[in-house]
């Protein structure tokens, strides 16, 4: 998993939803810190944080001459670029007690990898010096109070993640579970949810979420489930639920991230604006202006135009009959045509009220050889299953995450898989943190 920032978006819509921590069952597993390295004792050291608009070689004037500065930056870019340093590089003066001239700079590229820089008779020499990061499992698992958005950042056992880590992990659950669970609609106050994920934790003590490993939602008493499996080992993997069925649906449960559903699909309901009694055959999101709309499944666009009371409307043929139709777009997406072909979660427009509607919302209509179908209750057909020929390594490694999950407590065991591997020891896996060497 990459780090990247917090979309300010999604902070303020998660941030509607009020607030409370839930139950606050464990203490975190000690991560093990590992002491700096490289701290001799004769020294003493001034530290810098590069700050906004700074450069290595502002914070070297007046204590390095700009001769000796450009040996310096010489050796330095054996490893890196000086131009293109993070701001908050932490870059490390070091001097031998009582003595002025510097004798060596660390610069921390990254928390794991530091540039060296020592002062030698003929100028500056520099090497890379990476220190080792522990991986370990991490669990967690709570009720739900108000919502999940709350109960997962607040949960005190993920307080030594960084914020952006822990708001990561619920973007995690949300696209694990986005076929099986719409988060703004399923998520009732008493849902339960318990999850593995694997951690870093660097030499400094910092640390970061990486990949989610097993985890299990259960609303309204139905538990889900998804168990990351990577048949190549080349984290091209995906989830799979209790029998190896894919987590994956052939369409979105939504095809937005909307605000609330202002109507839902009926045969009978009074238009606002017709003032006349007819049937809704779509669903209704209300959204603000300008929100993506995504292709809910694969498919070809059959329509892109100003339709009437639709307003700007695409309209998408997918396989085995499909159709879903999008309305009252503010505008569509560049480079979308008839033609055009999309694949699942692509978007495709933006919500607007062209057309007849008193504010902005997406009309959504899925259909089913030309018949309405309503999209928030129709069945639909699971993506590839565990290939056969993985399926023993399937079941191993499956069998591990499962009793991860199952050492949390929760909604209750989850139900063992049907397996001749024997069982890992559960119980003292999940007890604590536990090497991720095996579950790789
Ligand atoms: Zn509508």
């Amino acid at each position: 998993m990459s780090s990247r920032m917090i979309e300010p978006m999604r902070i303020a819509a998660a941030a509607v939803a009020a607030v409370a921590c839930t139950a606050c069952v464990f203490e975190a597993p000690d991560a093990g810190r590992i002491d700096r390295l490289y701290v001799p004792p004769a020294e003493t050291v001034q530290i810098f944080s590069l700050g906004r608009g700074e450069t290595f070689g502002g914070i070297l004037d007046g204590t390095i001459s700009a001769n000796e500065q450009a040996l310096l930056l010489m050796a330095f870019r054996e490893h890196a670029s000086p131009m293109r340093m993070r701001e908050g590089t932490e870059i490390t003066l070091r001097f031998l007690k009582d003595d002025e001239e510097i004798r060596g700079i660390d610069v921390a590229l990254m928390p794991d990898e530091t540039v060296r820089l020592h002062r030698e008779p003929l100028g500056w020499e520099s090497e890379l010096i990476e220190t080792p990061i522990y991986v370990d499992t991490l669990f967690a698992s709570g009720e739900i109070e108000t919502v999940l958005w709350n109960a997962v950042v607040m949960n005190p056992v993920l307080s030594g993640l960084p914020f952006a880590d822990r708001n990561e992990l619920i973007d995690d659950l949300d696209q694990v579970f986005q076929w099986q669970v719409d988060f703004s609609r399923q998520i009732r106050v008493g849902d339960t949810y318990r999850f593995v994920f694997e951690r870093e934790v660097r030499p400094d003590g910092s640390m970061r979420a990486g990949r989610l490993l097993a985890a299990e939602l259960v609303t309204s008493g139905t538990p889900f489930h998804a168990i990351w499996f990577d048949p190549n080992g080349d984290g091209r993997g995906s989830y799979f639920d209790l029998e190896g069925e894919s987590v994956r649906r052939a369409f979105l449960l939504k095809p937005l991230s909307y605000r609330r559903i202002s109507s839902l699909f009926t045969n009978s309901r009074y238009h606002p604006i017709l003032n006349t009694w007819r049937s809704h055959r779509g669903v209704d999101y209300a959204a603000d202006a300008g929100t993506e709309i995504m292709a809910t499944s694969d498919g070809v666009v059959t329509e892109r135009r100003f339709d009437g009371s639709y307003g700007n409307t695409i309209l998408i043929r997918h396989p085995n009959g499909f159709q879903t139709r999008y309305a009252h777009m503010r505008a569509f997406r560049n480079g979308i045509v008839v033609g055009s072909r999309v694949h699942q979660s692509d978007i495709i427009g933006y919500v607007g009220m062209t057309g007849l509607a008193t504010g902005p919302h997406l009309h959504y209509e899925m259909l089913r050889g030309g018949r309405h179908m309503d999209p928030l209750s129709v069945d639909l057909p699971a993506g590839d299953p565990v290939p056969s020929d993985d399926r023993m390594r399937w079941l191993d490694e499956a069998e591990v995450r499962v009793a991860l999950l199952d050492g949390i407590p929760g909604a209750g065991p989850v139900r063992t898989l049907v397996v001749d591997a024997e069982i890992q020891d559960g119980q003292t896996v999940a007890a604590g943190a536990a090497p991720s060497g095996g579950l790789q």
